[in-house]
Parts: C-alpha cells; structure tokens; sequence
C-alpha cells in the first residue's frame, strides 16, 4: 500500500503527478467520526489504527494506492455538529470536483454507517447525491462490536427499508456489509469485494 498524497492532493493526483489516477477508484466515504479511518486502516492493511477524537479534523481527500490494482480514496468525513457553514460549502465543492474528475474511474463508494444509529439525515442526503449522480454505492455498517447482535438485526431491516425508500428499488442485502475494525469481523469481506472492482 502506498499513499499517493497526503493534503489537498485532488489537483495534483488529477494533473497526473498522483501514479493512481489512471487506476479504478473505490471510495469510503461517511460522517465524522463513523469509524472511517479505522476502517480504512484495517482494509489498506496499515498496522498503526490511526484515529481522530476530533470529528471533522480530516478536510482533504487521502488516496491510497492498493498494489497496481486500484486506487483507495478516503473522502473527509461530513455532518460534525460544530461546523461553520463555510466548511460545510468547502467540503460540497471538494466533492462535486472529485466525483466530477473522478467519475469514470470510480467504481464504487463504501459509504459508512453507525450502527449503534442507523442512516442520520446527512447520510440521507448523501444517498440521495449517489442516486441522483448515478454514484453506485454500498453500505458498511461500522462498530459492530458495539451493538446486541438483536439491536443490530433490528437496525440492518430499518435500514434496509430506509434504502428502498430512498433510492426508490430494494436495496440488495449483499450490498450492506457490517463490519468493526476492533473485532475485524467483515475486514476480509470488504478487501475481497474491492479485489471484485477488478473485473466490474
Ligand atoms: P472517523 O472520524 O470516521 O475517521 O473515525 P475513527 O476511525 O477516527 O474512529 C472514531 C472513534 O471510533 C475512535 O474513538 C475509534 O477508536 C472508534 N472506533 C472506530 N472503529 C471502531 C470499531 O470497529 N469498534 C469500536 N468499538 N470503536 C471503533
């Protein structure tokens, strides 16, 4: 795994000085705090889980590169209470340019979710965003570990149904994938449905 760039890196990766650009895209995306950089941590393989007690610190987008298959793009986390509407425009554009540039190489969004709290009206946006931009999307509830298997069960077919709702057809259950970075139960079954964006 190789990291391609570390801040603002978009205009570079997309002027070519990124090695990744050519490559598909997979991207993770989520609101603060949702569990995304250890997600991604554990998927890249990094050993060091490096995390942030400070939802919303993250601003840019982080590409990765996965051998010489694919490109991983770990887009900033949305929907921290305290941000200042500024913030909130910066981070639309940041991503109305990345899926603009990026939108024949990217094959498919992760976009993450708590499961202790289920779709927060955010992440409803977001959705709406995919459907309306033709964005193909799965979902990866976070935290597992976190929440009675009963609950968790409960949450999955209410969010199952918010899906439908939202993107107007029954979302498919393979498409909603739990996993928890502490436990790494669902770690190898994201790394085994990236390697499947090989062939899509
Ligand atoms: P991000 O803001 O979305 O990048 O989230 P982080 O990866 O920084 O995680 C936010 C908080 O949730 C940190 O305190 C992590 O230790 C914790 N966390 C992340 N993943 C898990 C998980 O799978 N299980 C549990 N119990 N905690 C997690």
């Amino acid at each position: 795994v190789g990291k391609v760039d570390q801040k603002n890196s978009l205009q570079k990766f997309i002027n070519g000085d990124g090695k990744g650009y050519q490559l598909p895209q997979i991207a993770f995306a989520g609101r603060s705090n949702v569990g995304k950089s250890s997600l991604v941590n554990s998927v890249t393989g990094r050993t060091s889980i490096v995390t942030s007690d400070r939802p919303g610190e993250t601003q840019s987008l982080n590409f990765y590169r996965l051998g010489h298959l694919l490109t991983v793009v770990d887009l900033p986390g949305y929907g921290f209470a305290y941000a200042k509407e500024m913030k909130k425009q910066e981070w639309g554009e940041l991503m109305k340019n990345y899926f603009v540039s990026c939108r024949g190489r990217l094959k498919v969004i992760y976009l993450l979710i708590d499961s202790r709290h289920g779709l927060k009206s955010n992440d409803c946006e977001m959705i709406k965003f995919f459907v309306e931009n033709n964005v193909k999307f799965k979902i990866v509830m976070t935290k597992t570990d976190l929440v009675l298997i009963s609950i968790l069960a409960k949450r999955v077919y209410q969010v199952l149904r918010e899906l439908k709702e939202l993107t107007g057809k029954l979302f498919p259950f393979s498409d909603l994938i739990l996993a928890s970075s502490y436990t790494k139960s669902g770690i190898g079954y994201i790394k085994d449905d990236i390697v499947q964006v090989e062939a899509r």
